[in-house]
């Protein structure tokens, strides 16, 4: 496995002439650590598979370069590479079994007969193959296909990473909630370089420890699931991770007050010198508005609904034009629709032009 390096990486499918606006890949440099579990998060169209793909050699960037534990790999092919791929769909032999179908990749690099079947049983086990390994491939669901596929991505333990793409968009979601978690066990076990791409939140933060959260051609944050909760650094971030996503609100910010829809709000620090012309907004996630009976001193709001997910309750309100989304604390209780947000200062994050501002 390797230490993986972008340098400067940025692609057009135009041939690297177009506006850089409309890269597929914006300028990107970025360390991808040895034996780390990296989610590439983002909604589709964002550029993920196309970093994926530069990474692996079958796109070759307008710019910039890829190393492998600092070789340049950019003149090797995804095979010279020694990269494993895991696709959306199941890529396997139909005519093998289960074990040979896992033994393939082995095989094919020339790796001895005794540590095929160590390994192959390694895998099987840690996948709940074992009693599978002798039926044929072609006699198996398409879950199941895809767990195979899962395995042969993970078989080789001298490989320098695997990519998966979406693996489990297309598998039945009982066995998609046991796969998502397995994945993360895989890791430990098997000490892998993994890099896994989704659109879907869940998925990348049950098996990250690192996110990379991608948005419209651009790497806008890489973080822990934690930091990207806690502290987005896009606003992007904080209302695509999250359910329901962060609040992002117009405001005016000066020192350690921010005036929303013309009510002040205490600043946990203070923010000066903000870049004049800047869009300014205050984020705060749910989590960290309650829901209170109205009181005078708080910010006045109409609810339009509250979710009642069972764990948790969250009300959705209007503050004028602006919609914004509070927790409700257990065993409140609201004479009618009017009621009072109370926001907690720490939380409160403050974006100039979509970027988090640190607070002094
Ligand atoms: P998805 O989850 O839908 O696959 P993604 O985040 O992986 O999306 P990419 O597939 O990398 O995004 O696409 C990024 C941009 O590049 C999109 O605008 C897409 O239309 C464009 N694109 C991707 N592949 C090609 C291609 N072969 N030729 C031209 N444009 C492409």
């Amino acid at each position: 496995m390797a230490r993986i390096d972008l340098v400067d990486l940025a692609h057009s499918y135009d041939g690297g002439n177009a506006d850089p606006s409309s890269f597929a890949l914006k300028p990107t440099s970025m360390t991808w650590r040895q034996g780390g579990a990296y989610a590439l998060l983002g909604p589709s169209g964002c550029g993920k598979t196309t970093l994926l793909n530069i990474i692996s050699g079958i796109v070759k960037p307008s710019r910039g370069k890829v190393l492998f534990d600092g070789r340049d790999v950019m003149a090797l092919t995804t095979q010279q590479r020694n990269i494993a791929q895991v696709f959306q769909f199941p890529v396997i032999y139909d005519t093998m079994t289960v074990g040979e179908n896992l033994a393939f990749p082995l095989k094919n690099r020339g790796v001895g007969r005794a540590e095929i079947d160590a390994r192959v049983h390694e895998i099987a086990k840690l996948l709940d193959l074992v009693p599978q390994l002798d039926r044929k491939a072609s006699r198996l669901t398409a879950d199941a296909k895809q767990k195979i596929s899962l395995g042969r991505g993970l078989v080789r333990a001298d490989v320098a990473a695997v990519l998966f793409d979406e693996p489990l968009t297309v598998i039945d979601p009982a066995l998609k909630w046991e796969l998502r978690s397995k994945l993360k066990v895989l890791h430990r076990a098997l000490d892998l370089t993994m890099i896994y791409v989704t659109h879907d939140q869940t998925e990348a933060l049950t098996f990250a420890d690192t996110v990379v959260v991608m948005h419209e051609g651009s790497v806008v944050q890489t973080g822990t699931p934690e930091e990207l909760f806690l502290r987005p650094d896009h606003t992007f971030v904080g209302y695509f991770i999250g359910s329901p996503g962060m609040n992002v609100l117009p405001a005016e910010v000066e020192g350690r007050q921010a005036r929303i829809a013309g009510h002040e709000l205490s600043l946990a620090r203070s923010y000066g010198g903000l870049p004049p012309g800047a869009r300014i907004e205050v984020g705060i996630r749910p989590e960290f508005v309650s829901l209170a009976a109205a009181a005078p001193g708080l910010l006045a709001a109409r609810i339009e609904r509250i979710d009642d997910l069972g764990r948790s309750r969250f009300a959705h309100v209007r503050v004028g034009d602006l919609k914004i989304a509070a927790r409700v604390p257990r065993g409140l209780s609201l004479g009618g629709n009017e009621a009072g947000l109370i926001f907690e200062p720490a939380h409160i994050h403050v974006y100039a032009d979509q970027r988090r501002v640190e607070g002094a």
